[in-house]
C-alpha cells in the first residue's frame, strides 16, 4: 500500500498520468451508466377507484401493466412490496450478490430431515426477487420455452384457449430474438418471434473448451446436439436461449414496464406492500386491497366496478 503514497522511480512524463487517473475515475463512475433509472413514484389519494390493481410488479405484473394499459380507458395500479432493481442485477455474473439482500424476499426452507441434509438445520435458501420485474432480475435468464407436451396437458385439462398453437403465438408475440448466427437456420427464424419487447440472445462465451467437451458427451450417449433447444421441442442438448443482450439482463421490468410507464393511465407504487385483497361477502367480487407502505401506512384502493366481464368488453386480443 506504501506505494499509493510514494513518487514512482522512473516518473512517467507526459498526460499519461492524468489520462491513467480519467479512466479509473471514468470505470468507477460508469456503473450509474448501467442503472435502468429511477421509476417516479406516484402519489395515490386514499380510495382512488382503479379498473385494475396488479398485486406485485415481477415477471408477471410487469406484462400485466403493459398489456392492460394499453386501454387508453382503463386506469391500471401496480403495487410492487420492493424498489427499484439495483446495479448488480443488470450485469449478468453478479445476479447472485442479490440473494440475500433488501431485494430478496430471503425465504429458507424447513428442513424435513430428509433432503438437504449437508447443511445446517436442513435449510437452504429459496431466493424470490422483491423489487420491480421480481425475479426476472435475479433470475439464471435462461429461456427455455418447455415441450409441446407441457401445453396439451394444459389443454386436455379443459384449458381450450391454451392449446400448443396458442401457447406458441403468444410466445412469439412477445420474443425479439437476436441470434445473428442462428438466424441464418429457417426453422429458427421462423420458430421465433422478431416483433416483441423481450430480447433473446445466448451468451458470448470466449472459452468453449469445456462446453464443448460436455455437448459432445451428450452427443456421444444419444442426446443429440441440436443448434436451438426451443426450435427442437427441447428434444436434445445445447447452448441455451437467454434473455440478456448487449451484455445486460433484460428483465421483466425493462422488456414490459419501463417503457409504458408515460401512460398516463398507469400508476405504480414501489415499497408497497399488499397485506389483504378485500372481498365482498355476498358476490365474491374482489373490490380493492389494502397495502401499508412506508410512506402511506393503510391505504384502501377501490376498482371502479366489478371486475368481471369488463374484458370482455373490450376487443383485446389475447396473446
Ligand atoms: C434464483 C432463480 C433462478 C431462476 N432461473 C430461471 C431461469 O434461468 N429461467 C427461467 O425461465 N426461470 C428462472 N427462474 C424462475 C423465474 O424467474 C420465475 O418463475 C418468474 O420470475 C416468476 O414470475 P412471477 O411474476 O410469478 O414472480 P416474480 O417475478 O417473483 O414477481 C413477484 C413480485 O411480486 C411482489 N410481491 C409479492 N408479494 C407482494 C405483495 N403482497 N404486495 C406487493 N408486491 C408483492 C414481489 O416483490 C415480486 O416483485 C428462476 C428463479 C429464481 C429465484
Amino acid at each position: 500500500m506504501s506505494c499509493y503514497n510514494t513518487p514512482c522511480e522512473i516518473p512517467t512524463t507526459g498526460g499519461f498520468p492524468n489520462t491513467f487517473a480519467s479512466a479509473v475515475q471514468f470505470f468507477a463512475a460508469s456503473q450509474c451508466l448501467l442503472t435502468e433509472g429511477i421509476v417516479k413514484e406516484d402519489y395515490i389519494p386514499s380510495n382512488t377507484k382503479f379498473d385494475f390493481i396488479i398485486v406485485g410488479g415481477g415477471s408477471a405484473g410487469s406484462v400485466l401493466a403493459n398489456r392492460l394499459s394499453e386501454i387508453k380507458e382503463w386506469k391500471i395500479l401496480l403495487l410492487e412490496a420492493g424498489d427499484d432493481p439495483p446495479v448488480e442485477s443488470n450485469v449478468p455474473a453478479l445476479d447472485k450478490s442479490v440473494f440475500r439482500t433488501q431485494y430478496d424476499w430471503k425465504y429458507l426452507t424447513t428442513g424435513d430431515a430428509e433432503i438437504d441434509q449437508a447443511v445446517i438445520n436442513n435449510s437452504i435458501n429459496w431466493p424470490r426477487g422483491k423489487m420491480l420485474g421480481g425475479s426476472s432480475n435475479l433470475n439464471a435468464m435462461i429461456y427455455i420455452e418447455g415441450n409441446d407436451q407441457d401445453y396439451q396437458r394444459w389443454y386436455d385439462a379443459g384449458n381450450l384457449e391454451w392449446s400448443v398453437q396458442d401457447v406458441r403465438r403468444c410466445f412469439k408475440k412477445g420474443q425479439s430474438y437476436q441470434n445473428e448466427r442462428l438466424l441464418q437456420n429457417p426453422k429458427i427464424t421462423e420458430h421465433y418471434g422478431h416483433n416483441g419487447p423481450l430480447i433473446i440472445n445466448t451468451f458470448n462465451s470466449t472459452y468453449r473448451i469445456v462446453a464443448d467437451k460436455i455437448l459432445k458427451s451428450w452427443n456421444d450417449i444419444g442426446i443429440k446436439n441440436v443448434p436451438d433447444l426451443n426450435t427442437a421441442n427441447v428434444l436434445g442438448s445445447g447452448i441455451v436461449s437467454v434473455t440478456a443482450a448487449y451484455g445486460e439482463r433484460q428483465s421483466s421490468n425493462k422488456a414490459y414496464l419501463n417503457p409504458v410507464l408515460h401512460r398516463k393511465n398507469l400508476k405504480v407504487l414501489k415499497n408497497s406492500f399488499v397485506t389483504k385483497i378485500l372481498i365482498r361477502r355476498s358476490s365474491k367480487v374482489a373490490y380493492g386491497v389494502e397495502s401499508t407502505d412506508i410512506q402511506t401506512l393503510t391505504l384502501p384502493l377501490v376498482p371502479s366496478g366489478p371486475l368481471a366481464n369488463r374484458y370482455d368488453d373490450y376487443d383485446v386480443p389475447v396473446g
